[in-house]
């Protein structure tokens, strides 16, 4: 697997940010990156139903369409990623793979788990970017990223949700911090102006920054390297599952359209043979 991902990995990098590029295109795309849990009440994040069937079953497709399906969604990508290593279809294990790793990163951020996504409700507006845009610019040279070897999934659905509890409870911190801060530093020391490109632009000043992200304690380092660990562990689960495909092979080689066709159709009837055999698979 390292020979094949080393191989791509500036096509996995590049396609990286394509599920944000796709929001503003396509209409089903943008709840695939959140989940406000905050509106299904008080200890949401440990009640609301773990599979997608009983979530639907307890608070209708629409509304979870309505407040974002991030945990869902990556155990979907991961059905998909892992048909795409059955059949060796290599444009889609790449696509599948950077989607992937994108959406299991919007998982470990905090602020992707509730409404209050960039502060706007409680006068913090332009913090999302801050925690995890400019915090890691910043800093994340000095985070030590190593994770060690990947590790086979058990129960994909429930590590997915772990994550996402684990993101949720850094949430407090993320705001309150910041809250903290914003009254002790004065405003005008808050911001400076820097260089991007051509233009000037308004941002955190970096020693606003500084104190904000030592008052996170690690928390950025510490939930990109979550993302990390997922993210090899996910890719992992589904090779696993594909029956650990040579992936050598597919470093060169390229199917014909019609050779991908006739191997998906193959997993189709072999998917619809296997029908009952499969139904305890999802729990
Ligand atoms: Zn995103």
């Amino acid at each position: 697997m390292i020979g094949f991902y080393k191989h791509h990995i500036q096509y996995i990098t590049e396609n990286a940010v394509n599920p944000d590029r796709r929001r503003y295109a396509v209409k089903e795309e943008a709840p695939r990156h959140y989940i406000d849990l905050d509106i299904y009440g008080d200890s949401a994040v440990y009640k609301v139903p773990r599979y997608w069937k009983d979530a639907v079953a307890a608070y209708s497709e629409d509304t979870l369409q309505a407040y974002g399906i991030v945990p869902w969604h990556i155990n979907r990508v991961r059905y998909q990623l892992t048909d795409a290593l059955k059949v060796g279809d290599v444009s889609n294990i790449l696509r599948l793979s950077a989607d992937i790793g994108h959406y299991i990163a919007d998982a470990n951020v905090p602020l992707h788990t509730t409404e209050n996504y960039n502060g706007q409700f409680t006068d913090q507006y332009g913090i999302h970017g801050f925690w995890e845009s400019r915090l890691p610019e910043l800093f994340s040279n000095n985070y030590d990223l190593f994770t060690g070897k990947a590790s086979y999934i058990e129960n994909p659905q429930i590590r997915i949700w772990e994550t996402i509890t684990q993101a949720h409870l850094g949430l407090d911190s993320v705001l309150a911090f910041e809250k903290k801060l914003s009254i002790e530093i004065k405003q005008d020391k808050q911001y400076e102006i820097s260089q991007r490109g051509q233009s000037n632009i308004k941002t955190y000043s970096s020693n606003y920054s500084k104190a904000y992200h030592e008052s996170l304690d690690g928390m950025v380092e510490r939930q990109m390297k979550a993302s990390i660990k997922l993210v090899g562990d996910m890719w992992f689960t589904c090779w696993v599952d594909a029956g650990q495909p040579n992936l050598d092979s597919l470093m060169s080689y390229q199917f014909t359209e019609e050779e991908l066709k006739q191997r998906k159709e193959e997993l189709q009837r072999w998917k619809e043979a296997n029908i009952y055999n499969n139904r305890t698979h999802e729990h």
